[in-house]
Parts: structure tokens; sequence; C-alpha cells
């Protein structure tokens, strides 16, 4: 058996998820799972390369035809991870990452016992709107709608197995890197970051509670 981990990252969206994992593995072999989405690409985004923007009668194909390791719906568009690359890179003895919402991510788990569930926290739910308005990528109503969902999301990550904030990027990233690597190596060093720690549940408890 390969001793590879499956990583499972979720965080709300303009919570800076994707800089962090950037400078967490920019010098690690690891594989980033490319998914497919029915979503419009967004200015910069590169087919093949952020996501594979494909046609929902493509997407419900690779349903129907078990291409998927999980799916899901998140704003009214469809998402889901091609099982097979993934599979390739654990079976060769690469982590793989998979940077998705908490209901795929709760599928993966349900399926996958073994792979690691890790939250990153916005320090505020202000900041949080702030960030997804300065994005500038999308409407009003758009923004509103990815503000309440991301809420929503927070009272979810007391299901995640590692909780860390993203206040400051540097930190964000060695948290990051400490429960990745004690994981591997079991040295209990993740337990700091663990939603069996009461300072955890109280750290994302203050998130709702400032919103
Ligand atoms: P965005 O449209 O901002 O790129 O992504 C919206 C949400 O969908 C984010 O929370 C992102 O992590 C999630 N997402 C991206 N790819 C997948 C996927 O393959 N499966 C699931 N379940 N969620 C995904």
């Amino acid at each position: 058996m390969s001793s590879a981990k499956l990583i499972v990252v979720s965080a709300p969206s303009g919570c800076g998820k994707g800089t962090i994992l950037a400078k967490a593995f920019e010098n690690r072999d690891v594989y980033f799972s490319i998914s497919c989405t029915t979503r419009k690409p967004r200015k910069g985004e590169v087919d093949g390369k952020s996501y594979f923007f494909i046609s929902q009668e493509e997407f419900d194909r690779m349903i129907k035809d078990n291409e998927f390791l999980e799916y899901a719906k998140y704003n009214k568009n469809s998402y889901g991870t091609p099982k097979i690359p993934v599979f390739e890179h654990l079976a060769r003895g690469t982590d793989a990452i998979l940077e998705i919402e908490t209901e795929g991510a709760f599928k993966v788990k349900k399926a996958f016992p073994d792979a690691v569930l890790l939250f990153i926290l916005p320090p505020h739910l202000t900041d949080l709107l702030r960030r997804l308005q300065k994005r500038g990528t999308e409407t009003n109503e758009v923004i509103l709608e990815r503000f309440s969902h991301a809420q929503g999301e927070i009272k979810k990550a007391y299901r995640y197995d590692y909780v860390i904030m993203n206040d400051d990027l540097d930190e964000a990233v060695k948290d990051f890197l400490t429960v990745v690597d004690s994981v591997r190596n079991e040295d209990g060093r993740a337990y700091a970051f663990s939603t069996k720690n009461d300072e955890i549940v109280k750290m994302i408890e203050g998130v709702l509670i400032n919103a």
C-alpha cells in the first residue's frame, strides 16, 4: 500500500486558500487535482489548469460513467473531482490535494476514511466580505450569495480533522505544513490544529460569533 496522503482542503471562497496552497507546496512534489466545473471561466482562468470547464451534458455523462471521486453543486454550478488522476498519483506515492467545498469533502471522508480534511478559516467574516468585494470579478448578488454560503461552510468546520486560520499568510503556510508533515510522520504535532482540541473549537466559535 502506498503511504501517500489524500488531503482535502476547504475554505470559504475569498479566504486565500489558493495562495496558501501555492506557497506551501511550491517546492514539493504533490498532485493538485484539477476539477471539472460547469461554471464559466473567470478572467485569467485557463482551461485545463484552473479547471476543466465543461458543459452540464458532459458533466452528467461523467457522473453516469462513474468518472468522479466526488461531485457537488455550489451556487447553481456543478463541480467534480476526476477520479483517475488522483488514484494514479496516490498509487505512485505522491500526495494528492483536493481543493473542494464541504459537501464533497464529507463524501471523500466517507469513502476514504484515511483522507485528511483540513479547513482554512478567515479571521473575521466581515474581512471575508471585503476580500470578495475587492476581487471585483462578480456581481453584488453573487458576492452576497457566496458570503452567506461561506457562513454555512464555517459552521461545518467542526466536522473537519484540522482547522487553521489565515490571519497572516506566512503563519498560515507554516501551520498548514505542520499539519501535513505531522500527519505523514504521525508525530502528534497536528493536534494543535485538531478539532478534537478545545482551543480549535473555540477559534471556530470566535469567527462565527464575530460575524
Ligand atoms: P469557485 O467557483 O470559487 O472556483 O469554487 C467554488 C467552490 O467549489 C469552492 O469552495 C471550491 O473549493 C469548490 N470546488 C472546486 N472544485 C470542486 C470539486 O471538484 N468538487 C467539489 N465538491 N467542490 C469543488
